[in-house]
């Protein structure tokens, strides 16, 4: 990246010193900056405004006319506190700038006397009214700067900043703070650049003092977006190094295994099945095929719809490294799914005659069934197929000869750290991952939360699927939802009703799953046989009601939102999702998963309380069967915060700059180039680097630990 003028590779910065040294902080202020978690320089150089107001739209004070929304600023020349006949206390102060005078009344907020001060500059904006005269009743206001400090002048800027701040640490100590030491970070900020001027050119990039200042101090309303996106590059670019670095030695410092296609067991799985692949399955496979054949290792992430077929693609996948006499295992979030996988697995063996085992392993099952399955997979000539839940990592599990590990996301990172563990033990441990994913993400989310994987997309249905037909209904409604529940329970289909909590909250009005499950068995379902499905279960007894539902003996569900999981049970085609408002899309999606997985046609009733956004969302989840449509219009809405949910390491948001949203193309250019040095320079020893490994080092400490990439 170009040895920079002041290259410093020990890292050490001076925006590394705690804030309280910087001009006007002191240990006082320092501690009440801890709650807008600023603690060194550093910190306050990235506490950015949160608003920005051009001050071309202040209008001068003698034009305002009575009737317009306004937005003005001035110092305040007096101030008190009215008493009413009605017993109302009104501040008011007389704000005065060149060109005139206006009164500003906050009707019921006489503790703002202690607030403002003659003498300070404030910001308002409000409606202007004829009250005694012209009057304006502030919705806003921002104090810019104080009266009693011997400050300077605010600079009479064309951009009006305001700070997130506290009430200890109020919007004009801020920018004092900001006003005293905004030069020296600025310079600090630039010592830290860790791009040469020919890559920022390249890529339309501010430098990052420049960046910095127009966040911090713009010229215009439109510097602080460029300032943002500088910003923004360098949080995703330094998470794509990161997971660069992950994939690196995940599959280039080891050699992986060359996997060789004899078509011993692929062609009669083919051959045996009574439909074609749909293209994105043959797309998907020859993915996987050309980096099973390759000396490194795979390393790779596969998204797909629901019912989009990716148990068939994992089979195929398995069956690759058996041809070459390799084992693999596939890792099922529950055991109930493991069980299915398992016996779809089995069943697709036997059809097409092809003479391998596989055995299950789950932590449920009895002790002498484990030890068969465990050595089985121990044994020369044993298992060659492993499904199962955790317990197919647990200490004293041992492969054979495992050449392919088939993961559920949740479990990336304990699948990981066990293996390599194994790498410790044993030489030949260095098998091939895929990652499989049940909920469809947006591409530019897959990237920040995946970007050491490669991505592989299942985009596509098989043929002949009904898609569900989803509905939105109101809870009073309810009767009409039963009815036509009802109507699929008497032609012999089965069906879930689902709630979002367990037990009803005094704060909430959520019917808990419990009760209701009680009402509607003693009064609307009275001939049905009903099951209850919640989180407080344990996993067996949930599995226990699963299998009954399964094997018919029961046909309603009553659950909450735990019944998500890839549960196949191809008789159920109605479902009933109560507040269905309170459910993110995705999540909707992969309950609305669980009908719809026969020819017969499904249905999904939502029944939501009136609510002009809740019904709006839903209404677009009506009206698409697109897993992915779905999770891009949920991070539309949602924004991305919600959605990294369980994602989020320690109490910094991992994106604070970046929105997934519109920054897909400085992601896959922070991506490009994250991968570029990564294989260039996998040690990031070259001086060029030196840079970005002492901030990759000193900042990032922790994610590099996370990623086991020191
Ligand atoms: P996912 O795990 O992606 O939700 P599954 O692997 O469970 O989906 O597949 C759903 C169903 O579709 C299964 O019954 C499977 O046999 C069937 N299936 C898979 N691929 C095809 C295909 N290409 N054509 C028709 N049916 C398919
Ligand atoms: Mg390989």
């Amino acid at each position: 990246m170009g040895s920079s003028r002041r290259a410093d590779s020990s890292g050490f910065s001076h925006l590394d010193r705690p804030v309280q040294f910087l001009k006007g902080v002191g240990p006082k202020r320092s501690e009440a900056l801890k709650k807008l978690n600023i603690g060194t320089a550093r910190d306050l150089l990235y506490h950015v405004p949160r608003r920005y107001d051009d001050a071309s739209t202040i209008q001068p004070i003698g034009s305002l006319k009575v009737g317009q929304d306004a937005t003005a600023a001035g110092r305040v020349r007096s101030m008190g506190v009215i008493p009413t006949r009605s017993g109302l206390r009104i501040f008011q102060i007389v704000l005065q700038d060149e060109t005139g005078y206006i009164t500003c009344s906050w009707p019921g907020q006489p503790w703002l006397e202690r607030k403002i001060r003659e003498g300070d500059q404030i910001l308002v904006t409000g409606p202007v009214k004829h009250f005694h005269g012209r009057q304006i009743h502030p919705r806003e206001f921002t104090l810019i700067s104080r009266a009693d400090r011997n400050d300077e002048e605010e600079p009479a800027g064309t951009v009006f900043v305001t700070y997130p701040a506290t009430e200890d640490v109020p919007q004009w100590v801020l920018r004092r703070i900001f006003r005293k030491n905004l030069d020296w970070l600025l310079e600090q900020a630039e010592e830290e650049e860790y791009l040469t001027p020919e890559l920022r050119k390249e890529a339309g990039f501010l430098d990052l003092f420049e960046a910095f200042q127009r966040l911090h101090r713009p010229g215009s309303v439109s510097d602080p977006e460029e300032g943002r996106r500088r910003l923004a590059f360098d949080e995703l670019f330094f998470l794509q190094l990161v997971q660069a670095l992950a994939r690196h030695r995940e599959t280039e410092v080891q050699p992986g295994i060359v996997f060789e296609r004899t078509n011993e067991f692929i062609r009669p799985l083919h051959q045996s099945l009574d439909f074609e692949l749909t293209e994105a399955q043959a797309r998907v496979l020859r993915e996987i095929y050309q980096d099973m054949g390759a000396p490194r290792r795979m390393n790779r992430f596969l998204q797909g719809d629901v019912g989009s077929g990716k148990t068939l693609v994992a089979l195929f996948s398995m069956l690759l490294a058996a041809e070459s006499g390799y084992q693999s295992v596939l890792m099922a979030p529950t055991e109930l799914l493991a069980e299915q996988h398992h016996k779809t697995i089995g069943e697709l063996l036997e059809r097409a005659e092809i003479p391998i085992d596989a055995v299950l392993l789950t932590g449920g099952r009895g002790a002498a069934d484990k030890r068969k399955a465990i050595k089985a997979l121990a044994s020369e000539g044993g298992a060659v197929i492993g499904v199962g839940t955790h317990a197919l990592i647990q200490e004293g599990v041992t492969f054979h000869r495992l050449g392919l590990v088939i993961v559920d996301e949740q479990h990336r990172f304990g699948v990981r750290q066990r293996m390599a563990l194994a790498e410790g033990e044993a030489e030949a441990a260095r098998p091939d991952v895929l990652v499989m994913s049940a909920t469809p993400i947006p591409r530019s989310l897959a990237l920040t939360l995946y970007g050491d994987l490669d991505l592989s997309l299942l985009d596509e249905l098989p043929p002949g699927r009904t898609p569900v037909e989803t509905v939105l209904n109101y809870p009073r409604e309810r009767a009409q939802v039963y009815t036509r529940v009802e109507e699929e329970l008497a032609q012999g289909r089965q069906g879930y009703v689902v709630f979002p909590l367990v037990e009803e909250s005094e704060k909430s009005d959520l019917k808990a799953a419990t009760q209701e499950y009680e009402r509607l068995q003693t009064e609307v379902f009275t001939n049905r046989k009903l099951g209850l499905l919640h989180g407080q279960l344990k996993s067996s007894e949930k599995d226990e009601v699963m299998r009954a539902f399964r094997d018919g003996a029961i046909d309603l569900i009553v659950s909450t939102s735990v019944v998500e999981v890839g549960i196949d049970v191809p008789n159920a085609t109605v479902m009933v999702i109560e507040h269905a408002e309170r459910f993110g899309l995705s999540q909707l999606h992969q309950l609305r998963g669980r009908v719809g997985r026969s020819d017969t046609p499904s249905i999904c009733i939502l029944v939501a309380e009136p609510g002009e956004q809740a019904r709006e969302r839903l209404t677009v989840f009506c009206r698409t069967n697109d897993g992915f449509e779905v999770a891009r219009a949920d991070l539309q809405i949602r924004g991305q915060g919600d959605l990294f949910g369980a994602q989020q390491h320690g109490r910094d948001p991992l994106l604070r700059f970046a929105d997934l949203r519109t920054d897909e193309p400085l992601l896959t250019r922070a991506r490009e180039m994250a991968r570029g040095i990564v294989s260039k320079d996998p040690e990031l020893g070259d001086p060029d680097h030196a840079r970005v490994r002492a901030i990759l080092d000193t900042r990032h400490a922790e994610r590099l630990k996370m990623w086991r990439v020191g």
